[in-house]
């Protein structure tokens, strides 16, 4: 799903001081690798199918004179989305502040690609301590890959 939504958000305080936000928030895929019990996307590692790059690439050059100036992208899991690089390099090329927000466990091999500094915020999701985390991530080790992938 794409939509655009203008809302206050401090994902912008890097934005110049002033400067009005106007989000586009971006969910690429359903496809994740948990299987979390508060899923309000009912992301799932069975769901392979994701949005097509092109018309997400046109919408956003279509949103800039609109004064849209953020991308948001979350999920399903966004660093499982095939055409992040490109989705991520193009949202730059056009001026938009970007962000993610990402489940953490996959950043240990996303730093390999080298793709994290397309993104001017990387948000973690957490919901809580060890033991509620990994109850509500649906996996034991939910809590122990994300922390130790966050801190690289
Ligand atoms: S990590 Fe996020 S997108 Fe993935 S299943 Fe959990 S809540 Fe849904």
């Amino acid at each position: 799903m794409t939509h655009a939504q203008t809302a206050p958000t401090d994902l912008c305080e890097a934005l110049p001081p002033g400067r009005v936000s106007k989000i586009v928030q971006i969910h690429p895929t359903l496809n994740c690798n948990l299987c979390c019990k508060h899923c309000y996307s009912s992301s799932t590692p069975g769901a392979k199918q994701g949005l097509e790059l092109d018309p997400i690439l046109r919408f956003l050059e279509q949103a800039v004179p609109l004064g849209y100036n953020v991308v948001s992208l979350s999920g399903g899991e966004p660093f499982l989305y095939p055409h992040l690089r490109a989705l991520a390099e193009t949202a730059k090329q056009l001026g938009y502040y970007t962000s993610v927000t990402t489940n953490a466990m996959l950043l240990p091999a996303v730093s390999k690609r080298a793709i994290l500094p397309l993104f001017d915020l990387v948000a973690v999701s957490i919901d809580g301590r060890e033991a509620e985390h990994n109850d509500m991530r649906n996996n034991p080790n939910a809590f122990t890959k994300c922390s130790k992938a966050s801190r690289r």
